[in-house]
């Protein structure tokens, strides 16, 4: 069992009230809190060593990139990759894909397919779509089966010789349903053709090893993993990376620039990282990561999995006019659900004045909603500091608003 009280005590914010209530935060899949070690390492880089990382000779920008570059080595290690040039430093999981799905396509012709899913993140599926109208490139689309799983015999069937890239969330930021990834790059490279996995919901619950996993490029965001916003990682494959040309030009990512032309780039991961990084919020990525090795990411996610039990299991049994997406076996602990017809604003906008913070609408993935022939959801998402208490609070709520909104 996990110390949940003393892991609370780490996070400052959770002690604060909303509307004269203890805030009870569900919004983790949106954006987890930070516990106090986040702070303090950005507070420390602006206290301490505040300088632009390397092109310094002075010892404030060197403290600095060797704060920067010691995160790049502890990220490397915590997602099983095993050459630290391969993490690449971006704004988020967004900026990650984006470069990506730019870079990769570059030599592809018209006609060259780009295998996505109904079930991804708005984020995993425009940058494709810029990309493939620049190129002539066909999307197809997976669909999903009726509890929320991904329909794997349609995408065998999608796969084909002119696939080139496959983009697949690895956990559902509505459903809950995680992918088979190893399976799909299996799928993929047997095709001859690319995976990225969008790994925004999939970092902050799972052991991640890219190695095992067996994909292409992985990427994440820093606000859904208890660290800072600002900072997110994309892992590749180390000669893919160094094939694809540069995503944007600029400062620390050359190695010599001439006029008017003949400019060569930088060594990775440099070449993709040009301008000035987040260099206050990368350290404090590190101490995150440190968090949450501390309490160990298996007993997280099965903390996370008992509240999630709970609740559905008393919804199940006081509230059978709630409808809940996703339903699939070894499912993540994110509770997409819809009480009766009522829209999921008004539902949200009620527990919000008891202190409850959920999420609402369509989660940046409008297909999906189409499938589910919804407008949008609530969404309730735990995270490791979440109580029983505070579940029986959600479901108490919902049983004291229902009667409003029917
Ligand atoms: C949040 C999220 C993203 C986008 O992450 P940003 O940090 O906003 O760039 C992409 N995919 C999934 C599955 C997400 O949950």
């Amino acid at each position: 069992m996990l110390d949940v009280e003393n892991i609370r005590k780490q996070f400052p914010i959770l002690s604060r009230k909303v509307y004269g209530h203890d805030l009870i935060y569900l919004d983790n899949a949106a954006s987890a809190q930070v516990p106090r070690s986040v702070i303090d390492a950005i507070t420390h880089t602006y206290a301490k060593h505040h300088a632009n990382v390397h092109r310094g000779v002075h010892c404030l920008s060197q403290e600095a990139t060797a704060e920067q570059e010691l995160t790049r080595r502890e990220v490397a290690a915590w997602i099983g990759a095993t050459d630290a040039a391969e993490i690449i430093f971006t704004r988020g999981t967004t900026e990650g894909i984006n470069l990506v799905a730019s870079c990769i396509t570059r030599d592809m012709r018209p006609g060259d397919e780009i295998v996505l899913t109904v079930m991804e993140h708005h984020s995993n599926i425009v940058p494709w779509q810029l990309a493939a109208k620049q190129r002539g490139l066909v999307i197809k689309v997976v669909p999903i089966n009726a509890d929320g799983s991904l329909d794997m015999d349609a995408l065998r069937a999608l796969v084909c010789d002119r696939t080139r890239v496959v983009a697949v969330t690895h956990v559902s930021n509505v459903l809950g349903t995680v992918n088979p990834v190893a399976e799909i790059a299996g799928i993929a490279h047997d095709h001859g053709a690319l995976c990225l996995v969008d790994g925004a919901q999939g970092a902050p619950h799972y052991k991640i090893d890219v190695a095992a996993m067996g994909c292409d490029f992985y990427v994440f965001s820093g606000h859904k993993i208890y660290g800072p916003t600002g900072v997110g990682v994309l892992w590749g494959r180390r000669e893919l990376l160094e094939q694809m040309p540069p995503y944007q030009g600029g400062g620390e990512m050359i190695d010599h620039v001439l006029l008017p032309e003949g400019t060569t780039f930088a060594e990775l991961p440099f070449k993709f990282e040009a301008g000035t990084p987040d260099y206050a919020s990368i350290p404090a990525l590190r101490e995150a990561i440190r968090f949450i090795d501390s309490v160990g990411i298996d007993a997280i996610e099965a903390h996370e999995t008992a509240l999630y039990r709970h609740i559905t299991a008393r919804i199940a049994a006081e509230l059978p006019q709630v409808r809940i997406f996703g339903t699939t076996p070894g499912k993540c602990p994110v509770l997409s659900f819809l009480i009766g017809d009522a829209h999921s604003y008004d539902t949200g906008v009620l527990l919000d004045k008891l202190g409850i913070a959920v999420r609402t609408g369509h989660h940046c993935a409008q297909p999906l909603m189409q499938v589910l022939g919804v407008p949008g959801t609530v969404r309730a998402s735990m995270a490791v500091y979440n109580t029983m208490d505070e579940a029986d609070r959600f479901v108490d709520a919902l049983v004291r608003i229902a009667p409003i909104l029917s």
